[in-house]
């Protein structure tokens, strides 16, 4: 046993999402808990999954397909909620069971041609930068519903909603702009009824903000070190 409680962190975001969907009014049905286990080991997830979580994030593909490999059997779900390369497609459509990250229609083809080529639909959001922020990936707002047009043309693909991540900020309530324009941005795309679209899907909210976010629309909140702890980078500042 780690001195570190991953089932008493878990708990407790449990806890403060279903007083959030309380505020907000909502079931707490509709939001799902992503564990975001970037950098963190098996032994960590696995005392999650025995508090009974089984749907884990991760934005690097070859650390989620190790995990999925080391995992395999277990009823662990992977979603993948990094930026993603073209040359990783083919690796990613084979563990994720979604892609949040899709930001370009060249990109979006890609996965459909992968999942066609072992015969699966690949769930994907689009990634949309709703705060303009030049270090982030994502569409920008105004092209989103255009890319949206060209991406439920594609045979493979099952385009379910919007992902955004907010800016850092210490102040979260900050972040509650962001999070209701990507709402509005999804009922606008919705209320368009274009085949092949479903706008149901918002993921938003992470450890600093999983709060707000689900008072904003979120249906899935994506919190790593609220659960997991402090990830510890060698090299890089915070990811
Ligand atoms: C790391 C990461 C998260 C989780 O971040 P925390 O602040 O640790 O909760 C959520 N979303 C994405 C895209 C991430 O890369």
């Amino acid at each position: 046993m780690s001195e570190y409680s991953v089932s008493d962190s878990l708990a407790e975001v449990r806890s403060e999402i279903a007083e959030a969907c309380k505020r907000a009014g909502r079931n707490p049905a509709d939001v799902a808990l992503i564990a975001v286990s970037k950098t963190k080991p098996v032994s960590m997830i696995n005392e999650a999954m025995e508090a009974g979580q089984t749907l884990f994030g991760e934005n690097k593909v070859q650390e989620m397909c190790e995990k999925s490999v080391e995992l395999q059997d277990t009823g662990a779900v992977w979603h993948l909620i990094g930026h993603l390369q073209k040359n990783k497609v083919r690796k990613a459509v084979a563990v994720a069971a979604m892609i949040h990250s899709v930001d370009s229609l060249a990109l979006a083809a890609e996965i459909s041609k992968e999942a066609a080529r072992i015969g699966k639909v690949q769930d994907i959001l689009l990634e949309v930068n709703v705060a303009e922020e030049d270090s982030k990936f994502g569409l920008s707002v105004a092209e989103t519903p255009d890319v949206a047009k060209e991406i439920a043309k594609l045979p493979n693909l099952h385009l379910c909603g919007l992902m955004t991540v907010a800016p850092y900020t210490p102040v979260p309530e900050e972040n509650r702009k962001y999070f209701s324009a990507l709402r509005q941005l999804a009922v606008d795309i919705a209320s368009q009824n274009i085949d092949n679209i479903d706008m149901c899907c918002l993921s938003m909210g992470m450890s600093n903000d999983y709060a707000i976010a689900i008072e904003e629309g979120a249906t899935y909140v994506r919190v790593g070190s609220k659960i997991f702890g402090e990830r510890i980078y060698t090299t890089e500042g915070r990811v």
